[in-house]
């Protein structure tokens, strides 16, 4: 069931109507649903239950404290990136040792902090990073849990941008270095392999090549096993994609057939192979758990109609929402309140002074100059890709539960934005 839907001709989100929201905290402001969010959380946690598996939430995908919380209380673990977001973590009351660190640029600093806080796993992503990592627990007489990043080398089938298992890409360590890069990696002595992990893009909306990499996986926890390296825990990285509207996408696998079929092909592998091992599974999906839970309330400043075009500025604007510009996402735009005019094909477009700021292209609207538009499926990649280009603050962050609206993240005030600034003497 959708949260966002129209109740007396206005969109709601659950029982909050949304023009009362741009009312109340004003626009551009993310508004995302708690209701929507636990429901996405229990599509992994529930076909989990019983089983020894940790949904790890990519947090890069909505990062916003009370988020956090939400999930932390459910029992969420954590797939972070920075140090930065390991201190959002610990804030909003998140247990560390359910996080697991990614990233191919960890710096001394973030290892540092990371093994103070004794997480669960670093994603090694090179040989180098081994050393230093080994290094780092040495000087701090720890020894560390570490998982390689395998690529399996598995097309995901999606925009190139966030394709991630591929041998062209900056991720991981390639499949057949894996077993090298594993023996180096149990010959340092500050280091412990405990596990595997891959994560080979984001989006997927067919599960086909997760289940090809989860193979690979299994392939090789099984040679490692035959040199005496024993991992406990496999991670299949990212999570399923979402629907965002458009004309001829096609729909998106359920998460819950998904993760069946994942268990399916580890009990027969266990069965057959390791009767009785304990292998824990993690998964780190990020915008499956908050891409249907948000929108992105925008009023319209002004309609411009051109020779070529028509466009509709709203003040919303590529800082704010980064995917179209980024990735040339599509994303759905709605009126909050429908009106019953002729439409007329608009670009939306922000005020920002580029031409590639834009948020959606070639859509029917009848729209006036005031009206309110929600941006769908706003909630992941969102604010947490947003930038303060041309001095725009932030926008604010609202959670709706039932027909309760909560701020969870003021506007940025625009002079706060360079009070880190200083004049030359
Ligand atoms: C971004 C990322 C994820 C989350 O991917 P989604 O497609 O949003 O589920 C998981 N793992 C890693 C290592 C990532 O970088």
């Amino acid at each position: 069931m959708s949260h966002f839907s129209y109740r007396d001709g206005v969109l709601h989100a659950d029982q909050v109507a949304l023009d009362r929201v741009a009312e109340q905290f004003g626009t551009p402001t993310y508004v995302y649903s708690k209701s929507a969010l636990l429901d996405n959380f229990n599509a992994y946690a529930q076909p989990c239950a019983g089983r020894d598996a940790l949904v790890c939430y990519a947090m890069k995908a909505n990062s916003n404290l009370a988020i956090l919380d939400l999930l932390a209380r459910q029992g969420a673990g954590f797939d972070i990136v920075s140090g930065g977001e390991l201190l959002r973590v610990l804030a909003a009351g998140g247990d560390p040792r359910k996080v697991i660190f990614s990233g191919v640029g960890k710096t001394v600093e973030e290892m540092k902090l990371a093994l103070s806080h004794q997480i669960l796993c670093f994603n090694v992503e090179s040989i180098p990073e081994l050393h230093r990592l080994n290094a780092v627990a040495g000087e701090m007489g720890v020894t560390a849990p570490v998982s390689l990043r395998v690529n399996p080398n598995v097309d995901p089938k999606t925009h190139p941008y966030i394709a991630t298992g591929l041998k062209a890409n900056k991720f991981g360590v390639a499949f057949d270095d894996a077993l090298e890069t594993y023996r180096t990696a149990a010959a340092l002595p500050h280091l412990e392999p405990v596990g595997i992990d891959c994560h080979i893009g984001s989006q997927l909306l067919d599960d086909a090549p997760l289940l090809e990499a989860l193979d690979k996986l299994i392939e090789l926890i099984d040679t490692l096993d035959r040199e005496g390296i024993h991992l406990h825990h496999l991670d299949i990285g990212g999570g399923i994609g979402i629907a965002y509207g458009e004309a001829g996408e096609s729909e998106p696998v359920a998460v819950g057939d998904y993760i069946a079929r994942l268990f399916e092909r580890i009990d027969a592998w266990r069965a057959e192979k390791h009767a009785g091992r304990a292998i824990k599974v993690i998964f780190e999906p990020g915008r499956s758990i908050v891409g249907n839970t948000g929108v992105l309330l925008t009023r319209v400043e002004y309609l411009k109609p051109g020779q070529e075009k028509n466009f509709c500025v709203v003040d919303a604007a590529m800082n704010d929402l980064m995917r179209p510009t980024l990735y040339q996402a599509w994303m759905d735009v709605k009126p909050v309140v429908p009106r019953s005019g002729a439409a007329h094909t608009y670009d939306v477009v922000g005020p920002v002074c580029e031409s590639g700021d834009w948020l959606a292209r070639e859509r029917k609207l009848a729209v006036e100059q005031g009206d309110l538009l929600a941006v769908m499926q706003a909630g992941a990649y969102g604010h947490t890709m947003s930038s303060n280009y041309n001095t725009r603050g932030r926008a604010a962050e609202v959670i709706v539960d039932g027909d309760q609206v909560h701020l969870v993240r003021q506007r940025e005030n625009p002079a706060d934005l360079f009070k880190l600034e200083t004049l030359l003497k």
